[in-house]
């Protein structure tokens, strides 16, 4: 009788045992959990590749806002909350608050109002009437009054400024991290890459699938070598797009569709649901990344 509850007892702790063996610290939704070996290989050496966590997309925009009834903005707003693969998808915009054309005209204003006002994060990515300026190139001094200016502008339209930044041409330094850190905004980078930005040329389409595949290995790479640590349960990937790119917002939903598609075929499991749908959650996942600061990319373009 003794030895039958220890022998049970014993068994439950195994079985309890055997799924979290390695990766501690995360554990398997039920339909994720790999299948038990078939031969008598012990768990210990099982492939790491079967124990990736699952991954959700962070979505994030640069240099809008892109106002009006044609603008890119509002069409990838209403992708983002209707489309069939995750409806009422929130993201992070990183704005140009000042630039007439961007969040410094009635126009765009408006539009950083109904961004936020559609549950959307708005964060600095400039706060100058110049614009797209790298953040490297002000002085440390110039630079703090430029967020502080920028943070203003966008808490005039919004009820809430995300603490983060994202730096214009991916330019960055100790002295300009020294700035970020000074006015507690953590500074993010992405993962993977659209490549829409300027530099690789306005309209480019073909590719983008191989392209997200190969970014998506890096990523797939990052989370093996568990660069990329889950919170609360999936690790998020930072996805960077232009939503001043009209190409990029007039084919978002299907942009959606090749990161959930880029995501498979490297093997890696999504969460569910695969993209952010809470935008504290992505908020609090955003400043995690930040704070950690390592990302599946090592240089940005
Ligand atoms: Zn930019």
């Amino acid at each position: 009788m003794r030895a039958a509850v220890v022998r049970s007892l014993l068994s439950a702790a195994l079985f309890l045992a055997a799924p979290v063996s390695g990766f501690a610290d995360w554990a398997f939704p039920v339909a994720e959990a790999p299948e038990p070996p078939a031969s008598a290989t012990p768990v210990a050496f099982a492939k790491p590749a079967a124990r990736l966590p699952p991954l959700r997309f962070l979505l994030t925009f640069d240099d809008g806002p892109d106002a009006g009834p044609d603008g890119s903005t509002p069409l990838i707003l209403r992708q983002l909350a209707d489309n069939p693969i995750t409806p009422g998808i929130k993201a992070i915009f990183f704005v140009q608050t000042a630039h007439p054309r961007r969040g410094g005209g009635p126009a765009g204003r408006a539009q950083m109002r109904e961004t936020c006002a559609a549950g959307h994060l708005l964060a600095v990515h400039s706060g100058l009437v110049e614009g797209h300026v790298s953040h490297t190139k002000l002085a440390p001094t110039a630079l703090a009054a430029s967020l502080r200016a920028g943070e203003a502008d966008i808490a005039a339209q919004c009820r809430h400024v995300a603490q983060l930044v994202r730096p214009p041409n991916w330019a960055y330094n100790d002295e300009t991290r020294g700035v970020y850190q000074g006015l507690g905004l953590g500074m993010l980078m992405a993962d993977a890459n659209a490549r829409d930005g300027k530099i690789y040329g306005w309209h480019i389409s073909l590719r983008r699938r191989s392209h997200m595949v190969s970014e998506l290995e890096q990523v797939r790479a990052a989370i093996g070598a568990r660069r990329l640590q889950p919170v609360n349960g999936v690790v998020p990937v930072v996805v960077s797009f232009h939503d001043t790119n009209d190409y990029t917002a007039s084919h978002m939903t299907e942009y959606l569709q090749i990161l959930v598609d880029a995501a498979r075929e490297n093997g890696l499991p999504l969460a569910d649901p695969p993209f952010y749908t809470d935008a504290r959650a992505a908020e609090r996942a955003a400043l995690v990344r930040a704070r950690d600061g390592d990302y599946a990319r090592q240089s940005w373009p």
